[in-house]
């Protein structure tokens, strides 16, 4: 074995520890995913997968240790007015930083970035974290072979398209939406007039 694939399934052990096998399953198939991404667009596959793998690493804690990591991380208070689907990427790079080791700002602005997107500035390896969550092989919604297929001609287009449809579905159910979820729905749709 690779010194990184030996790290990979070290990480691996650590993430099935903090979840559900559900979820486990899922962030093994967003880090396949990723990778694939990353081969169709010139970034590091391994550190596309690595990212990919720890995306949810804090998505089962409780709503008290992401209060308390909002204060000892020193983030936005304003945080602490939103939920955990919010919270998990944002103080959940954190969480990882802190308890897997993992300091490669490139892998933690992607796990930040990768519920809400971010606008056209938005890092390559964070597009392919948040097109690999979107339509890794076990999701199933309509229009996702669509989904895929834009993605695999324009990463580009694969992230306004998620940005589009995630907003119109929040809206629909009447979800409280973040505001980082329209100011980057809003840099694309710009982008693309
Ligand atoms: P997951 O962690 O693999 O389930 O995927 P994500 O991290 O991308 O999203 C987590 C949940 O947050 C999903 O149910 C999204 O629909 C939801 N979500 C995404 N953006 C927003 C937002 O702006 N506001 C709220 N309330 N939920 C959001
Ligand atoms: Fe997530
Ligand atoms: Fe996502
Ligand atoms: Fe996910």
């Amino acid at each position: 074995m690779t010194a990184f694939e030996e790290e990979l399934h070290a990480v691996e052990k650590k993430v099935s520890a903090q979840l559900s096998d559900g979820r486990f399953q899922h962030c093994l198939r967003v880090s396949d995913y990723a990778r694939k991404l990353a081969q169709e667009n010139g970034v590091d596959e391994n550190q596309a997968a690595l990212a990919g793998l720890v995306h949810d690493y804090a998505k089962e804690r409780p709503a008290e240790d992401f209060l308390t990591a909002i204060d000892r991380f020193h983030l936005d208070p304003d945080l602490k007015n939103w939920s955990r689907a919010i919270w998990h990427g944002v103080v959940g790079a954190e969480m990882i930083q802190d308890e897997l080791g993992i300091d490669d700002p490139a892998i933690l602005d992607a796990v930040r970035l990768h519920t809400t997107g971010e606008g056209v500035e938005m890092p390559t390896l964070a597009k392919i974290v948040f097109m690999a969550d979107y339509l890794e092989t076990g999701r199933d919604f309509p229009g996702v072979k669509e989904a895929r297929e834009i993605t695999d001609k324009s990463l580009d287009r694969g992230v306004f398209y998620q940005l589009q449809h995630t907003l119109s579905f929040l809206a629909e159910n009447g979800n409280v939406i973040y505001p980082k979820t329209f100011t980057s729905y809003n840099d694309w749709a710009r982008h693309f007039a």
